[in-house]
């Protein structure tokens, strides 16, 4: 048997450094045993994914050096390798089951569902939906079938009874299926669910080992009763420990920065990110703290991965990096510099906003240097404000921030058009709006144009200094963000109406 795995993203975001190291254990899994390590993309959600993402995934995860035998855009003979390419496979797969009995179409209406469930919590126990609690009579079915009503199609999940399922790092696994839904297969637009499309790739695309998140170990019963439904072997699982804050609580981006490119721009060596992310849960024969992805390659065994939840420290990834930094020769490390940020491809668009504003080039970096810093040295005083109190320069932080979150293609017209609308509908005049943005990413308000700086630096860069500058100001406490996200959705309506 040749052992493949696999990496699944979903392209719906920043690439995670959540996704880099679940892929690092897959493709180290992989070369260990002599196999293949996949790239699938897993985009049936049409409406959160999108092209750019997608990039964004291929070209960080080749900046750590993960490569993939089979992917997108290298091919293979188990594609295609994109999810919205493969319709046509999974409406047949549905049919199988549909035929076989396994699934049935389910004509219940979101409010009966809404119903449903609230009489389920109201009885006590669990809440899970049963084909008992689903099945319609007879000519109710044919009835809305005849008008062509909205259905779904459902996996049968028996009513009761344990399930059984072995993770290779946490051995036999109990769930009792009063917990497990009839879980939707087919949505009513036709596009598969994760749970039908996953397993039926993993079958056709011959995977042996899914090596995932510890958030799925849920999904492996229904995954397990698909398996069995279809009549395929069931590739061996292994759910992986969730990194974590060092408040222990899942890694977030409000605590840590967690995009990939965020590293990248903020000058992080691809080697030492790796070599941090192998540490997660895993360590060295030797313990040594520093080593290659070939070396990790090399000395790999998956049953030396412990389960208590790896903290993701940036500071203990700072003195890691430094140690790889210290080891380059000085050769090295000029052109590894060179290549990261004082390069033609960098510093191009950087220079017509200068040009115009220095008389010599020992004026460059004092102007500049801000585009090569990871976050600018500065303190609360620098944000007061002639007309805004500090509150509300938190607020428009906040607020902007999650503006510049919502954008998906990151150039400087949809910045502007962001800002600029959050401007109108807050009722603030623009030049005040952007006074701290001014200070959050160039570290001063006398800097050349801020919209134009963001774009520059990058979407993780950007949002993360913006961050940055609201945890300086105090942040925002639990309580007051809850209003403010409440008057942000308020606002959020109005915003897109500017926009539109
Ligand atoms: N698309 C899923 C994700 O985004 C894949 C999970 C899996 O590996 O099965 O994480």
């Amino acid at each position: 048997m040749t052992v493949r795995t696999r990496i699944a993203p979903s392209p719906t975001g920043d690439p995670h450094v959540g996704t880099a190291f679940i892929a690092l254990f897959n493709l180290a899994f992989a070369r260990q045993h002599g196999g293949q390590f996949i790239l699938r993309i897993e985009d049936t959600d049409q409406v959160r994914s999108n092209a750019e993402s997608e990039k964004a995934i291929f070209d960080s995860l080749r900046w750590l050096g993960l490569d993939w035998d089979e992917g997108p855009d290298v091919g293979g003979d188990k594609g295609p390798y994109r999810q919205s390419e493969r319709s046509e496979i999974y409406s047949d797969h549905i049919d199988m089951l549909l035929a076989s009995g396994h699934a049935f179409k389910c004509y219940r209406t979101a409010a009966e569902l809404d119903e449903l469930r609230a009489i389920k919590k109201e009885a006590g126990g669990f809440s899970a939906l049963k084909f008992s609690d689903l099945e319609l009579p007879e000519d109710v079915v044919n009835k809305r079938a005849l008008d062509d009503a909205p259905y779904v199609v459902r996996l049968h999940v028996p009513e009761e009874g344990v399930c059984t399922f072995k993770d290779m790092l946490r051995g036999d696994i109990d769930m009792d299926w009063n917990m497990v839904d009839c879980q939707v297969l087919m949505k009513s637009d036709g596009m598969p669910t994760y749970h039908l499309a996953n397993v039926v790739d993993d079958h056709l695309m011959e995977i042996t080992h899914v090596i995932r998140g510890e958030e799925w170990l849920s999904s492996a019963p229904k995954h397990q009763l698909l398996y069995k439904y279809f009549g395929w072997d069931m590739p061996e699982l292994c759910h992986m420990p969730l990194l974590r804050n060092p408040d222990k609580s899942k890694l977030s981006k409000r605590k840590n920065p967690t995009s990939i490119m965020y590293y990248h721009r903020s000058g992080f060596m691809p080697e030492a990110l790796l070599n941090y992310l192998g540490r997660m849960g895993w360590s060295m024969p030797d313990e040594s703290e520093k080593f290659s992805r070939d070396e990790m390659f090399k000395n790999f065994d998956i049953q030396r991965v412990s389960l208590g939840g790896p903290i993701f420290d940036v500071e203990k990834l700072s003195w890691l990096n430094g140690q790889w930094l210290k080891e380059l020769s000085e050769e090295e490390f000029i052109q590894r510099f060179m290549d990261w940020g004082v390069n033609k491809e960098f510093l191009q668009p950087v220079i017509s906003h200068i040009q115009p504003r220095i008389s010599t080039f020992s004026d460059v970096v004092p102007l500049a240097g801000f585009m090569l810093s990871g976050h600018p040295k500065i303190s609360d005083a620098d944000f007061a404000h002639k007309s805004l109190e500090q509150e509300q320069i938190v607020k428009v932080l906040q607020l902007g921030l999650w503006q510049l979150e919502a954008i998906r293609h990151w150039d400087k017209e949809n910045i502007e058009q962001r800002l600029f609308a959050l401007a109108k509908v807050m009722d603030v005049k623009i030049r005040d709006l952007l006074f701290p943005f001014f200070v959050a990413i160039a570290g001063t308000p006398a800097s050349f144009s801020v919209l134009d700086s963001m774009a520059m630096i990058g979407p993780d860069l950007s949002r993360a200094r913006v961050r940055n500058a609201v945890n300086l100001l105090g942040g925002v406490s639990k309580k007051a963000m809850k209003k403010l996200e409440k008057e942000y959705r308020g606002i959020s309506q109005e915003i897109e109406s500017v926009l539109s």
